[in-house]
């Protein structure tokens, strides 16, 4: 199956670290950014967590006062997002349909974000850096934190994610060496 050079781009995340707790907010701060998309399921908790842990909690609040509005943005469902929107207490948007974009363009509008200082951070390529990339937002990618607790839909996702991480390393190869994700990929993991 051919895929053009330009879709397959949409798969290419700006960055990439190891979890969220890897990542410099500081410096996403000093370059201008002032919002953070968070992905819920595998970014911030496994599946199987269903309360947020202090250092989560502590994540939160660390970036909160360094000045960034921050969302959550899940596929799941409201039930599964209650807790953690509690303590965070931030705004979380679920059911949002991940890779279809339809409905986080309108919550942009409506609470009137500036995409271009949007850090979306994720586990998925094929969901959240697409999302991302289609929508021209900065994204991160992170590891998944258990992948063993994912659904099957999510690990047909993980078939394509290889896949396309295959071919984005042969057609946009400085970018993929640049972003350190070898290891993620590496055949044998
Ligand atoms: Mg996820």
């Amino acid at each position: 199956m051919a895929m053009k050079k330009e879709k397959l781009r949409l798969y290419l995340p700006s960055e990439y670290k190891k979890t969220i707790y890897d990542i410099d907010y500081n410096l996403l701060k000093k370059e201008g950014y002032n919002t953070i998309f968070f992905d819920l399921d595998n970014t911030i908790a496994d599946y199987q967590t269903f309360f947020p842990t202090s250092l989560m909690i502590n994540l939160i609040e660390n970036v909160k006062n360094l000045g960034f509005n921050i969302y959550i943005l899940t596929n799941n469902t409201k039930k599964r997002i209650k807790n953690f929107k509690d303590s965070f207490n931030v705004t979380c948007f679920e059911s949002l349909h991940k890779p279809f974009t339809r409905k986080i363009r309108k919550k942009i509008i409506e609470y009137n974000i500036d995409k271009s200082k949007i850090v979306w951070i994720g586990d998925q390529v094929v969901t959240d850096i697409k999302c991302a990339n289609v929508l021209s937002i900065k994204s991160i990618l992170v590891d998944p934190i258990k992948p063993s607790t994912e659904k099957w839909y999510t690990k047909i996702n993980r078939i394509f994610e290889r896949r396309y991480m295959k071919k984005i390393k042969q057609e946009f190869n400085e970018e993929y060496n640049t972003l350190g994700v070898d290891t993620r990929y590496a055949v044998n993991r």
